[in-house]
């Protein structure tokens, strides 16, 4: 308990509620002009400023309110401004932000206890992002792949990584390395080496890449930033047969679909083997930044002191919201929602394929969902903040929904309304720019080809 006198400190200040917008043009935005002039330009941002968000409501500098169906891609699983999240991070901000990993703090090793049993493994790695649980994962299957009485600096027999097409795995060197999409690899050349891509959902380029050299094959349960595909069953069981076969790791990247998304803890547990690792974050610290490698003990056997580390993965305020976040996905029975929402949202999208000719596809599961457009995804985007509303489009075609689990069956239908007027309002014309017209037609190939 926080002593009064400390708690007085902490009190709850109302909300700012920024002005309306006043009538004439405003005068360009000092914070927004800081912005462009003095950040690195590696993101198109919007031109609106954020300020709150309440639920599953974000609002701009100038009050306008905007229902979030992109939850900070899929960061906000419980929405902005969760009672239990605030208390938790005033509570906590007061005792200890962070202390040391040489040192035990009160709540990695119950955050750890029950991702462990929410996932069926037995070790766990905190890190600060995605990315850095992929790069943890990738040192991990290296070492796995070097027999223990290798000399440390001799060369591993046992070292290729096997990916697939389409993937998005993060933005440091490993994984980079085995992110599929030429754009975010490329200009970074030499990346790590011995990565080789495998066709999506492909068995028998599968099967053609696998041999006693791989150490590990990686790849997401769904494919988000690719465009929301999920791995067939049978993909996953030959991968999983494979590895085992040749002595690799099957890596499950879980960053975005993992933690209750599609209505389980992992997206895996649809299938009746488990993955060797697997890597969450995003919606892990309800916004604030973590992530998790969990392994298998028989991984953890190969670890020692010193051979990985962190200087800020697992800081007692973020686990103890973590702990928070998996506390309230229980007691707020926020998988079942998930499930229900979700069947509510499909059934809607696929109603509005029906109507749309220029809806290709839906996919998703839970509450990851990709509706995947004949024409560009762009202006639909552009038109849905126009009215309120926040989604995003990915892999130029694909319109991708990640709202809270938190989302209401009206807030669902809110959804479902205000998607259908911004699917009317893009004038038909638009479809001429689509990909089978100009645009990109290697990536309609390629969805086509799925
Ligand atoms: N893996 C997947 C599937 C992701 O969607 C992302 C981010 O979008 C990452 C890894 C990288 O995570 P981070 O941005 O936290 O580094």
């Amino acid at each position: 308990m926080m002593p009064a006198s400390s708690k007085k400190k902490f009190v709850m200040r109302p909300v700012r509620r920024a002005k309306p917008a006043p009538a004439r043009a405003a005068k360009p935005d000092l914070r927004v002009r800081d912005a462009e002039q003095f950040l690195l330009p590696t993101y198109k941002r919007q031109p609106v400023l954020f300020t709150h968000g309440k639920g599953c409501y974000v609002f701009d500098s100038t009050g306008k309110k905007y229902l979030d169906f992109l939850g900070g891609i899929a960061v906000n699983a419980l929405g902005h401004a969760h009672p239990r999240i605030v208390k938790v991070i005033r509570r906590e901000a007061a005792r200890a932000v962070h202390l040391s990993n040489l040192f035990h703090n009160q709540f990695q090793g119950p955050l750890a206890r029950k991702l462990a049993e929410c996932s069926g493994l037995d070790r766990v790695f905190f890190t600060n992002s995605g990315t850095e649980a992929i790069d943890g994962a990738m040192k991990l299957a290296r070492l796995c792949g070097r027999a223990e009485n290798d000399a440390p600096n001799s060369p591993a027999k046992k070292y290729r990584f096997l990916a697939l097409e389409n993937s998005f795995h993060g933005r440091t060197f490993g994984a980079i390395s085995v992110t599929a999409t030429e754009k975010y690899r490329a200009p970074f050349a030499p990346v790590v080496p011995g990565v080789d891509f495998v066709r999506f959902n492909d068995i028998a380029d599968l099967e053609s890449k696998f041999d006693d050299t791989v150490c590990a094959i990686l790849l997401e349960t769904i494919q988000g930033e690719g465009g929301v595909h999920p791995v067939t069953a049978s993909f996953w069981d030959r991968a999983r047969a494979l590895a085992t076969q040749h002595g690799a790791l099957l890596i499950a990247d879980e960053i975005q679909c993992g933690l209750g998304r599609t209505g389980r803890y992992f997206a895996y547990q649809k299938f009746p083997s488990k993955p060797d690792i697997v890597l969450v974050a995003k919606p892990l610290a309800a916004g604030l930044p973590l992530g998790a490698i969990l392994t298998s003990e028989a991984v953890a056997t190969r670890v020692s002191p010193g051979l990985h580390g962190t200087t800020f993965g697992g800081g007692p305020l973020a686990c103890a919201t973590a702990l928070e976040f998996l506390n309230i996905l229980e007691d707020e029975k926020l998988l079942k929602n998930i499930s229900a929402r979700g069947a509510e949202l499909r059934e809607g999208l696929l109603a509005l394929a029906k109507k749309f000719p220029f809806i290709r596809e839906v996919r998703g599961e839970g509450l990851i969902a990709g509706v995947e457009l004949f024409v560009d995804g762009g202006p639909f985007v552009a038109e849905a903040m126009r009215r309120g509303l926040l989604i995003n489009c990915t892999h130029d075609f694909t319109l991708r929904l990640l709202p809270p689990f938190l989302i209401t069956r009206a807030q669902v239908k809110e959804f479902l309304r205000l998607f259908e007027q911004v699917l009317a309002a893009i004038p038909q014309s638009a479809s001429q720019s689509g990909p089978g017209k100009s645009a990109a037609p290697q990536k309609l190939a390629h969805a086509i080809a799925r």
